[in-house]
C-alpha cells in the first residue's frame, strides 16, 4: 500500500457535532429483552409525561476528554493561587477577621450542599431515560464534587488561624441555623428526579444562583480574599452549564406534554419559596457580616431577581402558561426588612452558633440608614441603641430560651406579617390532630400541600427538648454541636479578634 493510497482512505475529520454524537448519543441503545420501565423505574411516579427523550437538546456538546482537560486547567490555576496566598500569609491582608464569618457560614452551610448536589446528579445520570440529560447530569455531578473539594481546600487555609472552620460537616448535620440549608437540600433529595431537576436544576441553579453565589464571591473580592474569589470564578464557569441544564429541563418538561404544566408550576411555586427562605442567611451576610460592603440585599434582590428573573425569564415562560412563583409578592415586600430581622436574631443567638456577631459600628449604621431609608432608622436603630446601653452596662445579651421554628424552612419565627413589620407572622395548620407552625404564607402553603413530608422534619429545637442533642444545658448542646472556645458569641474580644489585633500590632512594630 502506498502512502498516497493510505491518505486517501483515512477517515474524514468529524465536525464537533458529529464527534459529540458518536462519542455520546450513539453509545446509547434501546433495551430489547428488558422492559424499559425496569431499566428506568423512577421517571413515571411523579406523573410527568415524556414522549420523546431525544428532544432534549444539549447545547454544550462536551466530551469527557475536553471536560477533564478544561477542569484540570482551572484547578491548576486555583491551587497556584492557594499556594501563593498561604506562603505570603495572605490572610493578614483581609479587611478584618470578622469578614471570615461570611466564609464560616459558606463552609458550614453551602459546601455540604455541593456534595449533596453531587450525589443527586449522579442519581440522575443513572436514572433519566435520555442519554442527553444523563450526560449533562454526569458532568454536573462531577462539577459538584469538584466544588466541594476546592471549597474545602481553599478554606482549610483559614482553619490554620481562625475559629469556626474546624468541624463544618458535623456542624452542618447538627447546628440549628444549618438545618435551614440542610433541610432545604434534603427536601430536594427526597423528591423524584423531575422535581429535583426543577428544585435544584431550575429554581436553585437558575432562579436564585446569582443571589446565592455572587454576594459571597463579590464579598470575597471586596474584602481581600483572593483564594475564595478564585474558587468562585472556577465554580461560576461551571455554573453556565448548570443554568443551561436547569432551563433546558423546564422547557423540555413543558414542551413534552401540556399536562406537565400544572405540576411544573406547583414545583416552581414550592421551590422558589424554599430557596428564597435560604437566602435569608445571604441577606444578613451582605448587609451585616461583610466589613467592606459590596451591595445591599435590597439591591442584589432587585438586580438578580426582580430584573433578571421576574421581568426577563418569567416573561419568556409565560409562553408555556407558566406564571411568576406564588408568594413572590411577599418576598418583594420583605426586601426592606429581611436582613435586619435575620441579623438581629443571629446576633442574639450567636452564643450557640459557629460564627461571631457584633453591634454595627456608627459608620455601618450610617450605611444601613442610607441604604434602607424607609426602614432602618424607623424600625431597627433603636434596638441597637438599646443594646449599646446594655453593653456599656456589661450586659451584651444573648437569648437563653429556644425559639419556635418554622416546620418547613426551619428558621426561627422572626418574620413579620406582610405589610406590618412589627407583628411576628405565625401560621398554624393541623394534620392528623396535631398542630404545626409555619413562618409565612409561603411555608404554610408548602406544608399543607405535602404535610406527610414535613411532619417528619428534624427540627433542632424539638430535638434539644427531646434530649437528642447531647443534654439539657447550653454547654451540653454546644459540645454535641462540636462548637469550641472561640467559635461563637461576641466578635469584639473573641479569640479571632484578639489574635487579629496582635498580628497587626506586630506588623506595625516590624514596620511592614
Ligand atoms: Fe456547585
Ligand atoms: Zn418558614
Amino acid at each position: 500500500m502506498t502512502i498516497a493510497n493510505k491518505a486517501s482512505r483515512a477517515p474524514k475529520k468529524l465536525s464537533m457535532k458529529q464527534r459529540y454524537q458518536v462519542l455520546t448519543r450513539d453509545l446509547d441503545w434501546e433495551p430489547t429483552y428488558v422492559d424499559p420501565k425496569d431499566v428506568f423505574p423512577h421517571t413515571e411516579f411523579e406523573g410527568i409525561t415524556i414522549h420523546d427523550w431525544s428532544k432534549w437538546e444539549d447545547p454544550f456538546r462536551l466530551t469527557v476528554d475536553a471536560y477533564c482537560k478544561y477542569q484540570a486547567e482551572k484547578d491548576k490555576r486555583l491551587y497556584a493561587v492557594l499556594d501563593g496566598f498561604a506562603q505570603s500569609q495572605g490572610h493578614l491582608t483581609l479587611t478584618d477577621a470578622s469578614y471570615l464569618n461570611a466564609m464560616k457560614l459558606f463552609l458550614q452551610g453551602v459546601t455540604p450542599l455541593e456534595y449533596q448536589a453531587h450525589r443527586n446528579f449522579a442519581y440522575l445520570a443513572r436514572h433519566l431515560n435520555g442519554p442527553g440529560p444523563r450526560f449533562a447530569s454526569l458532568c454536573q455531578s462531577i462539577d459538584e464534587l469538584r466544588h466541594t473539594q476546592t471549597e474545602i481546600h481553599t478554606l482549610s487555609n483559614d482553619n490554620k488561624y481562625y475559629s469556626g472552620f474546624h468541624n463544618f460537616q458535623q456542624m452542618h448535620d447538627r447546628v440549628w441555623y444549618l438545618s435551614v440549608p440542610k433541610s432545604f437540600f434534603g427536601d430536594a433529595l427526597a423528591s423524584g428526579p423531575f422535581e429535583f431537576l426543577i428544585a435544584i436544576g431550575f429554581s436553585f441553579e437558575y432562579l436564585l444562583t446569582n443571589l446565592l453565589f455572587v454576594p459571597f464571591m463579590s464579598g470575597a473580592s471586596f474584602n481581600g480574599d483572593l483564594p475564595t474569589m478564585t474558587f468562585g470564578f472556577s465554580a461560576q464557569s461551571d455554573e453556565s452549564r448548570h443554568m443551561t441544564l436547569g432551563l433546558e429541563a423546564i422547557k423540555f418538561l413543558l414542551e413534552q406534554d401540556e399536562a406537565n404544566v400544572p405540576t411544573v408550576q406547583a414545583w416552581i411555586d414550592k421551590w422558589f419559596w424554599r430557596g428564597y427562605r435560604v437566602t435569608a442567611l445571604i441577606a444578613q451576610m451582605l448587609d451585616y457580616m461583610l466589613p467592606r460592603k459590596v451591595m445591599s440585599w435590597k439591591e442584589a434582590f432587585e438586580l438578580y431577581f426582580e430584573e433578571q428573573m421576574l421581568k426577563g425569564l418569567f416573561a419568556d415562560l409565560a409562553f408555556y402558561g407558566i406564571t411568576p412563583p406564588r408568594h413572590v409578592e411577599d418576598a418583594i415586600a420583605e426586601k426592606e426588612i429581611l436582613s435586619h430581622q435575620v441579623y438581629w436574631t443571629l446576633y442574639q443567638f450567636s452564643h450557640a452558633a459557629a460564627f461571631t456577631t457584633s453591634v454595627p459600628t456608627a459608620e455601618h449604621e450610617k450605611w444601613l440608614a442610607e441604604t434602607y431609608p424607609e426602614t432602618f432608622d424607623k424600625l431597627y436603630k433603636e434596638l441597637w441603641d438599646k443594646e449599646r446601653e446594655n453593653i456599656a452596662g456589661g450586659g451584651r445579651h444573648f437569648v437563653r430560651g429556644l425559639p419556635q421554628l418554622c416546620q418547613v424552612c426551619q428558621i426561627p419565627m422572626l418574620f413579620t406579617e406582610p405589610g406590618d413589620p412589627t407583628t411576628i407572622c405565625q401560621r398554624e395548620s393541623e394534620f392528623k390532630g396535631e398542630k404545626f407552625q409555619t413562618c409565612s404564607n409561603g411555608c404554610q402553603w408548602i406544608f399543607e400541600r405535602e404535610p406527610e413530608k414535613y411532619v417528619q422534619a428534624w427540627l433542632p429545637v424539638h430535638q434539644i427538648y427531646q434530649g437528642s442533642c447531647g443534654g439539657p444545658t447550653v454547654p451540653d448542646v454546644l459540645a454535641w454541636y462540636g462548637v469550641q472556645e472561640g467559635d461563637s458569641g461576641e466578635h469584639r474580644g473573641s479569640l479571632d479578634d484578639r489574635r487579629w489585633q496582635e498580628w497587626h500590632a506586630d506588623s506595625v512594630k516590624e514596620g511592614n
